[in-house]
């Protein structure tokens, strides 16, 4: 199965990602998971990314389709993926195309997470996460700590980005530039717009629209 998630900034992308991740072990890409590693690593990448992610701009095209080029060519990656983030401009859906079609590896579904601006600024705002990038919100989904992650009990923090002047500005640049690939991948007939919902209704939805897309284009 090969999947994009797409739709603004807190929209559950991540959190949906992970359940099919743990649940049925479809490896999660996710490029800002990805970066600030690289940030936190200061490595090349790292450095050269920073000043996007903290203003809620987007990293430049080259550098983004690079990093998930080569992720994509990673062993685990080649039985199946969900790409959380990425693409998020017409070009990186472009490159994307390219990168798949030279390996015969199609999309097969790219999910549309449809939820209002309002109750995205609601869900930022109370997002909690750890360092390894596992999601909580104080009130949708507490820790069983307060302050810890469930996993390994490490702090769980705010992320920078996540203060409200950087999330206007995230979601400015979410509907200008990523919002169009909703046209491109309706044209195509792989798009599918998830119903929002609490989190395990959201991911009962996502696996039947999984079942039913995979399912008709499996010949087992
Ligand atoms: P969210 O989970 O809120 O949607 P992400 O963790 O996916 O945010 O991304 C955080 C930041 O990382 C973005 O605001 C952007 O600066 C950068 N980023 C992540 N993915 C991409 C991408 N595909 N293209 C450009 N920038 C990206
Ligand atoms: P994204 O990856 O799209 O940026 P996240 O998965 O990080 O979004 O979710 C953003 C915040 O909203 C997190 O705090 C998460 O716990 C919470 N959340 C995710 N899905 C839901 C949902 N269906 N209902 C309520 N809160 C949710």
């Amino acid at each position: 199965m090969n999947l994009i998630f797409f739709g603004p900034p807190g929209a559950g992308k991540g959190t949906q990602a992970q359940l099919l991740q743990q649940r049925e072990g479809i490896p999660q890409i996710s490029t800002g998971d990805m970066l600030r590693a690289a940030i936190r690593a200061r490595t090349p990448l790292g450095q050269r990314a920073q000043k996007f992610v903290d203003a809620g701009e987007l990293v430049p095209d080259d550098v983004m389709i690079a990093l998930v080029h080569a992720r994509l060519n990673q062993p685990d990656a080649r039985r199946g993926f969900v790409l959380d983030g990425f693409p998020r401009t017409v070009k990186q859906a472009q490159a994307l195309d390219r990168v798949l079609e030279a390996s015969g590896r199609p999309i097969d579904v790219s999910v549309y997470f449809d939820v209002s601006d309002e109750v995205i600024v609601r869900r930022l705002a109370g997002r909690r996460v750890c360092r390894q990038g596992h999601i909580y919100h104080l009130e949708a989904s507490p820790p069983k700590v307060p302050g810890r992650c469930d996993l390994d009990g490490s702090p769980l923090f705010q992320r920078e980005d996540d203060r409200e002047v950087t999330v206007r500005r995230r979601l400015e640049v979410y509907h200008r530039e990523t919002e169009p690939l909703t046209d491109l991948y309706r044209r195509r007939g792989i798009f599918e717009p998830l119903r929002d919902g609490d989190i395990e209704t959201v991911y009962r939805n996502l696996v039947a629209i999984v079942k039913t897309k995979t399912g008709s284009q499996k010949p087992d």
